[in-house]
């Protein structure tokens, strides 16, 4: 079994990109700007915004994080948004999700420009991804695709099993890995709440991508030998030995799977940080955009 590890992978795309921006100010060209929209105090979202933060500093982006109260209106949020969709200087906008739930998560998604949508969950950005037109792949899946790709993992003809239908992953992974070109060309099956025999799916599965939000739910009976398996998932499990307090743990059982897979991804250090990588090229793209 062989580690996908999404930190070293998204450490080397992003030394590259800061090669990139570097370049760009020699050239006297504009340097990428992300603007972050934090509301409430959630603490993964902190985590997760901060983490997007501190990687535009590694890069040489400039970044913008304004954080709104959980009380902001639905009116004022798009007015910010609109603001920033106005703002030449920058490039890429982000608000975190989840939104507190008097703000309708799709009509702020809808006001983002799409030429800034670096989170790639616009209406026009998914439908130019399905239709094969360029677009902002949103991030998460996009990620994933990058980490294929630097392990150089075969797609072409195999069966992928996407466990999850959200639009922000389980959906566009699925649909990203049945395009016509690399990683892809996979004959795809999307599982998801309603499927009742998911085992015997994933036994067929060459690529597992769990996207589903469920503490280790991919066990070792329910993976071929020589899978490779890519764990989306994110949760936070208590343990007092943290210094925060809790560990992350993954939709997948780590240990047992590893012993069965050909490649998997760790989590914490899989397709996390693949994602915040993945969020960095978007914005440079939407930046080098302007350029003509
Ligand atoms: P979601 O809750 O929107 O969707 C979960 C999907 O899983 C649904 O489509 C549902 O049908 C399916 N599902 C739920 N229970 C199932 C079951 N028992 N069997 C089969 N399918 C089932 O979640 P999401 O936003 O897609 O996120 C999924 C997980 O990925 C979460 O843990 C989230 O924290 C994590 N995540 C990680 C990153 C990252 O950067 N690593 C990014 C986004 C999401």
């Amino acid at each position: 079994m062989k580690l996908l590890d999404g930190k070293l992978v998204s450490q080397a795309l992003k030394d590259k990109l800061k090669v990139q921006t570097a370049v760009r100010a020699a050239q006297g060209k504009k340097t990428p700007h992300l603007a972050a929209i934090l509301i409430g105090n959630n603490g993964a979202s902190e985590t997760y915004v901060g983490s997007k933060v501190k990687s535009c500093e590694e890069v040489g982006f400039k970044s913008t994080l304004i954080r709104l109260e959980e009380t902001i209106s639905e009116d004022d949020l798009l007015f910010k948004l609109n603001e920033l969709n106005e703002d030449d200087d920058v490039d890429g906008i982000l608000v975190q999700l989840p939104l507190p739930k008097h703000i309708g998560e799709q009509k702020i998604i809808e006001t983002i420009l799409p030429s800034k949508d670096v989170d790639g969950f616009h209406s026009e950005s998914v439908g130019r991804m399905v239709q094969g037109l360029p677009a902002f792949y949103s991030a998460t899946p996009y990620g994933i695709l990058l980490l294929l790709e630097h392990y150089q993992i075969e797609t072409k003809g195999k069966h992928a099993v996407v466990i999850g239908r959200s639009n922000i992953v389980g959906r566009p992974i699925s649909i990203m890995l049945s395009k016509n070109e690399y990683p892809g060309n996979c004959t795809v099956t999307v599982c998801h709440s309603h499927t009742p025999n998911l085992k015997e799916i994933c036994l067929q599965a060459d690529i597992i991508i769990a996207a589903l939000g469920r503490l280790e739910f991919l066990r070792a009976d329910m993976v071929k030998e020589g899978a490779v398996i890519v764990d989306v998932g994110i949760t936070r499990v208590a343990d007092s030995s943290k210094k925060s307090g809790f560990a992350i743990k993954g939709d997948v059982a780590f240990d047992e799977v590893s012993t069965k897979c050909s490649y998997i991804t760790p989590v914490p250090g899989g397709v996390g940080p693949m994602t915040i990588a993945a969020l960095m090229m978007n914005t440079f793209k939407a930046c080098a955009a302007k350029d003509n």
